[in-house]
């Protein structure tokens, strides 16, 4: 019988989680190839997974015609993109031109504009839908995790979801002055753009990490949280419409906001190029190129992570109450395989997914958010592989919600 093939674009912090989890399931991932724009990053990798169980290469995920030639030869059956966001789109074309599924964790957005819209993505449905093939999009935590949790809630428990909150919650410490837990440029690009959250209908702006409060994270304890926007709202609240409210929080500590705002006061997180000494760079990446990079930051790593999602709605035309989330140890992680809980927590849904697709527990032909797929053995597997739920029915929810 032939074996499935997956590669995986991407030999970072996330990419890492993947290739080893995907190793560790041979039943469904019979070859796996890493490949990255740096090779020596994938053979670090494929090194320390060992058993000869990765195939390591070199690819611009940029040049659609590198892409197409590395699929073609390996023939994977499935391509994981844990590259970077704006990678998304040529990596797309090169499974439309192979017939080859796809999956990523981020949307995509052009370099030059900081943008989270699933709009460029979407506008592939069609030409996927002829090809064939699927793409899934958004399958790390949040998007993917928080997006089938609420498919769960929706499924399960109630008949009408009005009110949305998604926590997120870094409660670690690694002891460095300043770092970001996933790519720095993308996570400032994140951070530093104006807050959005939807309102009974329309989408509501606020200015950069203006509405902040405590909020209770179980295991955890109170934590300051900000609103910001964060693409997995954009398609829940197209694809459960009865959402009146949808919102993001993420927690950053004091010193983590004070340093991003010298950073954005003196020009470091601008995406606009600059000309220095006759070459022109752009600060933000000129800054991402003196941060510690996210997959050396599991050592010594403190503290736990707790994302989820908080639901008022209706069940029998009664009010209900849902909270629904996992909480992940920066310790526990790195001794399983060297990771962060952040790195971890997208790698290990973005394998799960591939899983869903490999054993056509997914099926569908064309571009998907995660949310539109049945969540129940997605849920079952997160268990299983290193992220398990807990779950709240009907108790008051740490967040106010009106
Ligand atoms: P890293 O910066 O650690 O890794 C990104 C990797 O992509 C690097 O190895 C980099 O190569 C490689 N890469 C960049 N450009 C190219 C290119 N043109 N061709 C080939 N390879 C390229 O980031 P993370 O691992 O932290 O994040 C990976 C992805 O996961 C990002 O898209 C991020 O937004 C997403 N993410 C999603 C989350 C979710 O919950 N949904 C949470 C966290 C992250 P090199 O090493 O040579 O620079």
């Amino acid at each position: 019988m032939r074996k499935n093939k997956v590669l995986i674009i991407g030999a970072g912090g996330v990419g890492a989680v993947v290739a080893f989890k995907c190793a560790s399931v041979p039943e469904v991932f019979g070859e796996i190839m890493l490949a990255s724009r740096t090779k020596s990053k994938c053979d670090k990798i494929a090194d320390s997974i060992g058993g000869n169980r990765i195939q390591t290469a070199q690819v611009d995920a940029d040049n659609v015609p590198e892409l197409i030639e590395l699929i073609n030869g390996f023939k994977p059956d499935i391509v994981i993109n844990v590259a970077l966001p704006y990678q998304d789109l040529t990596i797309m074309d090169a499974c439309l031109a192979t017939k080859t599924h796809y999956l990523d964790t981020a949307n995509y957005e052009p370099k030059d504009v900081a943008k989270f819209e699933y709009k460029w993505q979407w506008a592939y449905h069609d030409r996927f839908k002829e090809a064939g093939i699927v793409a899934v999009l958004g399958c790390g935590f949040d998007p993917g995790v928080t997006s089938v949790f609420t498919a769960y809630a929706n499924k399960h428990y109630f008949d009408e979801i009005h009110y949305l909150d998604i926590v997120d919650c870094n409660a670690g410490d690694h002891g460095k002055a300043f770092a970001t837990n996933f790519n720095p440029e993308i996570n400032i690009r994140e951070i530093t753009q104006k807050g959005r959250y939807w309102k009974n209908g329309q989408w509501v702006e606020t200015e950069p990490l203006e509405i902040h409060k405590p909020i209770v994270y179980p295991n955890i304890g109170p934590r300051e949280s900000y609103l910001l926007y964060h693409e997995e709202l954009e398609s829940l609240v197209k694809n459960f419409p009865s959402i009146k409210q949808a919102r993001f929080w993420m927690t950053f500590g004091e010193k983590y906001i004070n340093v991003l705002n010298v950073l954005q006061e003196v020009g470091m997180t601008s995406i606009k190029p600059i000309v220095y000494e006759g070459k022109e760079i752009v600060p933000l990446q000129f800054l991402k190129a003196v941060l510690p990079e996210p997959s050396t930051l599991g050592e010594n790593y403190k503290g736990e992570t707790s994302i989820g999602c908080q639901i008022r709605g209706l069940k029998d035309g009664k009010e209900r109450t849902y909270y629904i989330w996992n909480n992940c140890s920066h310790a526990k992680v790195y001794k399983e395989c060297g990771a962060q809980a952040v790195s971890y927590t997208t790698g290990v849904p973005a394998m799960i997914g591939a899983m869903m697709v490999l054993t056509e527990k997914w099926q569908g032909k064309g571009v998907f958010n995660v949310e539109e797929f049945d969540p129940d053995p997605f849920m079952e597997k997160l268990t299983i592989y290193g992220l398990p739920w807990n779950e709240e029915i009907d108790k008051p929810l740490p967040i106010e919600q009106s």
